[in-house]
């Protein structure tokens, strides 16, 4: 586990369940364009908040590729959950673009609702086949930049399945705090 302090707020790595996160207001989803359960990140978010939340993001579906919205969170231990469609590696274009606007898309969603804490999983590596590494490195480069200009999220957490993807992820914040 890695926790840093920058610009005043505090950015956390480590191995969990997105959807075990009882200290945070928020938890961003990896989601499907129709926002619909389904495997990885989507289906522990809806299995853990229940039928409700599909019937609320029915009507907000289909997404595109970098954008995001908000919902209730219901059943999970959170008040929103922020749904991200990240890129599909090697079909949407480009993707770094479309992965940072996830990201940012997200932040500016938490910073209207006066959300303070917001666990993100890494978006699109799983099904959507980004390279963890790559990924990474936008990821938390555009973390890293928005950081300043923000003002309710004072705690950044990123949860990951596998001990490797924390480790490349730990390895790449290292790198950008040296840039
Ligand atoms: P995408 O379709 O955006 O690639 P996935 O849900 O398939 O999203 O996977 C995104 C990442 O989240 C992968 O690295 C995967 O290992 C990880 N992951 C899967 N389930 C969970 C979970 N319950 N909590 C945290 N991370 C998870």
């Amino acid at each position: 586990m890695t926790t840093k302090n920058i610009h005043g707020k505090v950015i956390e790595l480590l191995r969990g369940d997105i959807a075990n996160q009882p200290d945070m207001d928020c938890v961003v989803n990896a989601a499907n364009a129709q926002l619909r359960t389904g495997g990885g990140v989507a289906g522990a978010i809806h299995r853990a908040a229940g039928p409700e939340l599909e019937e609320e993001c029915r009507p907000l579906a289909p997404i595109r590729p970098g954008e995001a919205v908000i919902t209730a969170a219901y059943n999970l231990p959170n008040r929103y959950v922020i749904h991200c469609l990240g890129p599909v590696y090697g079909s949407d274009k480009p993707e770094a673009d479309l992965l940072a606007a996830c990201y940012r898309n997200a932040l500016r969603l938490a910073e209207e609702n006066n959300i303070e804490s917001i666990t993100f999983p890494a978006i699109s590596t799983g099904a959507f086949g980004y390279p963890v590494e790559e990924a990474a490195r936008v990821a938390l480069r555009t973390i890293l930049g928005e950081l300043p200009g923000l003002s309710t999220v004072k705690k950044i957490r990123f949860v990951f399945f596998h001990p490797s993807d924390l480790k490349t992820h730990e390895q790449v914040l290292e790198k950008l705090g040296k840039e």
